[in-house]
């Protein structure tokens, strides 16, 4: 009793001082980011926003939280993923994080944010990351790796909007012939846990302050929906409990793996976490054989096609890699990450014409995600391989920027400007970059957008 009340002091506490959430890494993965997006743009578009301008950032962290900031940016952690028991549930939270960013209530952030967001790719080589990250010896740790994304500012959300964003969500569940009913379990449930187990693990009802009242409040408007009773589809069930055994199977421990989905568990989720967990292991050719069953079931399954690859391509077999790659991305074509991979095992044949291919393929990942560091360096490997020295250079000032490391970004946008032809695009993306390196960061980000054609 003494320990509860005095949680809830602190806890009342801290709904009145602004605090900070040390979240760790972004990260970024073409079949998680493909399913949060299916569920997230109607939800979007029932808010009258436009779903497209909408970022969605996945943060490597196991509690649970979600929350918006200035420019349409939602962050998810991954544990409310895991966590979370229903697709259903996941959705009512960003419903009701589309309340606070349709409404405006915006959490504040520190510009060291924006700054320290250096995604690592769930499916992209350790070495790479390590490389990008510069420090070459960093390897491994990377993806365990603490405090890379810095160190988030809030201010919890007042009652009144915690309020309003809840009748949103219903509104934006409604809309979308969805129930409520998930949001308002998953308040249910960790309204509880977190009286019980502190707050520290549910990061989430620190900026989202949660009441019995408001529960109640939101349960009269669920169960007065019509929708209330909708259930999940099946399809809808399997990709939640595919992205789960993903998110464990390369963040966790391989004895929390095992633990989780125990080799007697046979079903596709289960074998799936295994076999990720051994690829990370570097256990290649139980890899290989495990995701290689998974494939014989679905052939045409862009990411287990993806990973195959991947691990192909990380034990030096650049050239089958391309084949199961090329096959990821003919079934996943708007799909930037997977066509990521496929360049970079392009690249690593060594073949001049895939390497020509690899620049063509980047041109379209670049084309979507500007800011793509990853893409950036990959352009640079395969310009210096073709012995493209200018456009290399380029490529390596663009990949700084994007990194936020102005300093190289300058240093080789102007060799690269000295290299260059005088007044073409690419001699004028170079003094661009030159120029808004100089500026006032204010006008920084609008003179970034100019990209040569
Ligand atoms: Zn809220």
């Amino acid at each position: 009793m003494r320990l509860a009340s005095l949680f809830v002091t602190i806890f009342t506490a801290l709904f009145v001082w602004p605090f900070t959430v040390s979240a760790q890494g972004l990260i970024r993965d073409a079949e998680i980011e493909s399913v949060v997006r299916e569920w997230s743009d109607p939800i979007f578009t029932a808010a009258g926003l436009q779903a497209r301008d909408v970022n969605i950032y996945l943060l490597n962290d196991p509690t649970i939280n979600a929350f918006v900031t200035r420019g349409q940016n939602m962050f998810l952690h991954t544990g409310t993923i895991v966590q979370a028991r229903t697709p259903n549930e996941i959705k009512g939270v960003i419903a009701h994080e589309t309340g606070h960013m349709a409404d405006g209530h915006l959490a504040r952030s520190s510009d060291a944010m924006n700054k320290a967001m250096r995604p690592v790719i769930l499916t992209m080589g350790l070495g790479l990351l390590a490389a990008l990250a510069g420090a070459p010896d960093a390897g491994a740790a990377i993806l365990g790796s603490a405090g890379q994304f810095g160190t988030v500012t809030f201010f919890a959300h007042s009652r009144v909007q915690e309020a309003a964003a809840d009748q949103a969500a219903v509104r934006y569940m409604d809309a979308t012939h969805q129930s409520g009913e998930g949001l308002l379990r998953f308040f249910q449930q960790f309204r509880t846990a977190e009286v019980i187990g502190g707050a520290k693990r549910y990061p989430y009802f620190l900026n989202h302050p949660l009441s019995s009242e408001r529960i109640s409040s939101l349960k009269s408007q669920v169960e007065a929906s019509p929708w209330r009773d909708v259930k999940d589809s099946p399809e809808d069930v399997h990709k939640l409990a595919m992205i789960k055994a993903k998110i464990v199977g390369f963040l966790n421990k391989p004895e929390q793996v095992k633990n989780l989905y125990p080799e007697e568990d046979q079903s596709e989720p289960a074998r799936y976490a295994r076999a990720i967990s051994n690829y990370l292991q570097a256990s290649t050719s139980i890899a290989l054989t495990q995701i290689g069953d998974l494939l014989k079931e679905e052939p045409d399954n862009p990411y287990f096609n993806e990973l195959y690859g991947q691990v192909l391509f990380e034990s030096g077999k650049a050239e089958e890699a391309v084949r199961y790659h090329q096959h990821a991305v003919d079934n996943a074509p708007t799909s930037p990450l997977l066509r990521l991979n496929l360049a970079q095992a392009m690249i690593a044949t060594d073949r001049p014409e895939a390497v020509e291919q690899a620049i063509l393929e980047l041109k379209q990942v670049i084309a979507r995600e500007m800011d793509n560091s990853f893409a950036w360096y990959e352009l640079s490997v395969a310009y210096e391989k073709q012995g493209n020295t200018p456009m290399a250079k380029l490529a390596t000032a663009e990949q700084a920027y994007a990194l936020g490391d102005y300093g190289r970004a300058r240093s080789f946008a102007q060799r690269a400007q000295h290299d260059l032809k005088f007044g073409t695009p690419e001699w004028r993306r170079a003094n661009d970059i030159v120029l808004v390196i100089a500026a006032d960061p204010k006008i920084r980000k609008r003179l970034a957008q100019r990209r040569p054609q």
